[in-house]
């Protein structure tokens, strides 16, 4: 759906769609990698022209959940996604006598777009990919891969013996090592 500006100068435009897996593709390089949709998007809210200059806000609800691979155990990591959105975009180019305290006065996180308008489908999965967490993981307590074999320790208990190291030493262990090697 695009949101341009011309229809939205006379009525604000309410959305509300559900987008079927397949249709946002992160998984490309040099956008998300390793990020599929699981479950189709279900988007809702409104947009409406928020000053003369043009900035055009999109807000509402957005509920799906996205998989990836959990950074310790490398199985796949559910991110469930059910949140309220708020987001201003500014045309590009026009230069703001405004002053920043319109903007800066609400919650809403602020973009930019180009021409006429903008894809809403754009806005929501650019939103998507920032919910997306730095560091996935696959439940809150996983317990990773153990160093020494590589086994799931969520699934198995192994017998290795990694040596256990307060990682608040292992700066200093980095230090100590290659004098304990001479
Ligand atoms: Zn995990
Ligand atoms: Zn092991």
């Amino acid at each position: 759906m695009f949101l341009s500006t011309r229809e939205l100068e006379s009525q604000p435009l309410r959305f509300e769609f559900s987008y079927p897996v397949g249709k946002f593709v992160f998984d490309q390089p040099g956008r998300k990698e390793g990020i599929r949709q699981s479950e189709p998007v279900a988007v809702n809210g409104s947009a409406e022209l928020e000053s003369s200059v043009g900035d055009i806000r999109v807000r509402g609800h957005i509920k799906t959940t996205l998989e990836t691979e959990c950074v310790k155990c490398l199985e796949k990591a559910a991110i469930h996604v059910d949140s309220d959105f708020d987001l201003v975009y500014l045309p590009v180019g026009v230069e703001p006598d405004r002053g920043d305290k319109e903007i800066n006065d609400k919650d809403a996180e602020v973009g930019f777009y180009e021409g006429n308008g903008l894809e809403l489908q754009n806005v929501i999965e650019e939103f998507l990919i920032l919910a997306v967490p730095m560091r996935p993981v696959c439940k809150e307590d996983c317990r990773g891969l153990c160093p020494v074999c590589g086994m799931n320790l969520n699934e198995t208990e192994c017998n290795c013996q990694p040596e256990e190291l307060d990682p608040r030493w292992s700066g200093l262990e980095a230090i100590k090592a290659p004098i304990l090697k001479l």
